[in-house]
């Protein structure tokens, strides 16, 4: 319902949904081995444009496997991803562009850490996407401004606080233009006092329309922003759900046992 009365289906004029609803991220029978062991087990999951899907599932479920096959940052035993229709590639120049289509948030910040927070932001749009400096710098203090931490440009990392820095981890995975958003567990490393200010950032870019695949065990948050929920366990996808009839009837015991524990 939240989510279904989001405005971003009526903002055409964000080119971010242009295309709403058609696929964007497409993984097919994947299948991840780490030696012998089973990380993924035929993941089937299509992801289409302005769709926000949590992930969430025990811990060694698969979650950040699947988040890093994604990302090519894992290479797949079996199966296929597709992103905006372009097969994962396997190595070099495409490699790097179809990543930068994917924007990555992780657990743990992942600033640069001797770079300002102004830089971390222009790296790689400098390197990856050829901006100019100016243009760079133009852009990153937008972005630092949309996620609330413009006062602290020209500071170092160590200097914000966590929930400062993973808004500005936000920035600089937002400031490659992707098309699609991975969060991996991204205020489990946060102190409490700091999960909200992270979690409403994200609230917006779901609500501007931003196409996102979120790990979380901030069950409000999925309530508020999922248009679904992703059940995994084992390697698996076990269920799929809105979140209403997720959390009011899951439906494998699986997914209850995993709830009962939560609350
Ligand atoms: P989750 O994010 O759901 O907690 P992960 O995707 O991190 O789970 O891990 C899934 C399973 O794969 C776990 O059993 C984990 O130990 C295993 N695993 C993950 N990465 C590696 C790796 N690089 N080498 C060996 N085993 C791994
Ligand atoms: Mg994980």
């Amino acid at each position: 319902a939240a989510a279904r009365n989001r405005p971003r289906y009526e903002t055409t004029s964000n080119p971010i949904v242009a295309g709403v609803g058609e696929p964007l991220v497409v993984v097919e029978g994947v299948e991840k081995y780490f030696g012998d062991f089973q990380a993924l087990k035929d993941i089937n999951l299509t992801v289409t444009k302005g769709e926000v899907v949590v992930v969430i599932g025990p811990s060694g479920s698969g979650k950040s496997t699947l988040c890093r096959t994604i990302n090519r940052l894992e290479t797949i035993n079996a199966g296929e991803i597709r992103i905006d229709g372009k097969k994962l590639p396997e190595e070099g120049k495409a490699l790097a562009a179809l990543r930068a289509d994917v924007g990555m948030v992780f657990q743990s910040f992942n600033l640069f850490a001797h770079k300002t927070i102004l830089q971390n932001v222009t790296l790689g749009p400098i390197k990856v996407r050829g901006q100019s400096k100016a243009d760079a710098e133009k852009a990153a203090m937008v972005l630092l401004e949309r996620v609330g931490v413009e006062k602290q440009a020209n500071k170092m990392p160590a200097q914000l606080s966590g929930g400062q820095q993973q808004r500005v981890a936000i920035a600089r995975a937002l400031a490659m233009k992707p098309k699609v958003m991975l969060f991996d567990e991204p205020t489990s490393a946060l102190d409490p006092e700091m999960i909200n200010e992270v979690l409403d950032v994200m609230i917006q870019l779901a609500s501007e329309g931003m196409t996102m695949i979120v790990v979380t065990h901030e069950m409000g948050f999925a309530r508020k922003a999922a248009d679904r929920v992703v059940f995994m366990a084992d390697g698996e996808i076990v269920e799929e759900a809105t979140p209403e009839e997720f959390f009011s009837a899951p439906k494998s015991d699986r997914a209850k046992d995993f709830l009962s524990k939560l609350l």
